[in-house]
């Protein structure tokens, strides 16, 4: 925390503002949109998975529509898919930035057309803080006229050429779970281009209240605002946003200084004009045995690592969903490596941690 945020939170309760909305909201949702050079409209949501839930709505998917996803990512980027009656249809990745590789997006929107189903909407994804290719997924997708809703979960705090991530889709998703770059212990937003696009998605997040005296619905709605506690936490992590990027890419900097020498370890590089906010820091091994052994042997000292995302297309519960492209996603998934990353990893902290890697390098 970074200790404004008790002072948000009192404030709610000396204004009795015990509810999900209130002047925390308003405020943090400014916050949120000043982050953004072009002007955009934030609705302030319960998650991330709420977010995208919503996203999707207002893009215009439904019942037995097709959605195309990336395939390597968290979960959360594709069950509101089906939360809709639409089947995702999962991309694969390409190895400059780990995201959805714009030439398998470009085969399956072909594939998909031919099969008589055109794709409704494509859900792409920064994985760990990295930009995926922006130019080139954006111009596929117009160039087909299929809208983008841009998974910005893990990638607060990172840009292109200065343009923040968040603002590339044609609606965007951030995250506030309580692993994520800042936190409102869980919370979630709509990033919206238009003021009926944030006025949908509240409409639907409050229920579907139509505007009359009584109760009164004409469309299906959700429990989806954030709270106005809650808010008062994210407007504090709002103003340290900036330090957890720097500490974020410290942790990466000091990692790659010490490791790279070793020729079975690589690093993400930033593609030219990139900004990752470093969400996590992630180590690529030339096979799953090598992985393996660096992930146990951390293990050995109480270290926690973790594989990067499965992708969806190997996931038990995607099994009868289509798949387009290689074995990229599979790849990065068996060799790679996420490594300790939070923002308040000590010098020991890291110490710890790089001292096992070298011993286990050695051995
Ligand atoms: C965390 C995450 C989500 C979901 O956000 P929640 O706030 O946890 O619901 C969606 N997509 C990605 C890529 C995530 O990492």
């Amino acid at each position: 925390m970074s200790g404004t945020e008790l002072d948000y939170i009192h404030s709610a309760f000396a204004e009795n503002w015990i509810a999900p909305l209130g002047p925390n909201v308003n405020a943090f949702e400014a916050a949120i949109s000043s982050h953004y050079q072009e002007k955009r409209q934030i609705a302030a949501l319960s998650s991330g998975t709420a977010a995208l839930h919503l996203g999707l709505e207002i893009l215009g998917v439904g019942a037995g529509d097709e959605v195309l996803c990336q395939s390597l990512t968290f979960s959360a980027s594709a069950n509101p898919i089906v939360y809709l009656g639409a089947s995702p249809v999962f991309v694969d990745s390409e190895w400059e930035t780990y995201n959805m590789d714009p030439v398998a997006l470009e085969m399956a929107i072909e594939s998909r057309i031919k099969a008589g189903v055109k794709p409704k909407a494509i859900v792409a994804v920064h994985l760990y803080g990295m930009p995926y290719q922006n130019d080139r997924i954006t111009q596929i997708a117009q160039r087909y006229d299929i809208p983008v809703l841009e998974d910005s979960a893990e990638s607060l705090g990172s840009h292109i050429d200065g343009v923040p991530c968040g603002s590339f889709g044609d609606i965007a998703i951030l995250s506030f779970n309580g692993n994520k770059i800042i936190t409102t212990s869980g919370g979630g937003a709509l990033v919206c281009r238009s003021e009926e696009h944030k006025k949908r998605a509240i409409y639907l997040a409050t229920q579907a209240r139509d505007e009359a005296p009584h109760y009164q619905h004409s469309d299906i709605g959700y429990n989806y605002r954030m709270s106005n506690i809650l808010a008062g936490i994210g407007r504090g992590q709002m103003e340290v946003l900036a330090d957890r990027v720097a500490s974020r890419r410290k942790n990466y900097t000091s990692y790659k200084e010490e490791l790279a020498k070793y020729e079975e370890i690589d690093f993400l590089e930033e593609p030219e004009g990139y900004f990752s906010n470093r969400w996590l820091s992630t180590i690529m091994t030339p096979s799953f045995e090598i992985r393996e052994k660096i992930r146990l042997g951390l293990w050995e000292e109480n270290i926690e690592s973790r594989p990067m995302w499965k992708p969806m297309h190997l996931q038990p519960v995607f099994q009868k969903n289509q798949y387009y492209g290689g074995e990229a996603a599979e790849g990065i998934f068996d060799r790679g490596l996420c490594l300790p990353s939070g923002s308040n990893l000590t010098e020991q902290d890291l110490d710890r941690v790089l001292n096992q890697i070298h011993k286990i390098m050695k051995s």
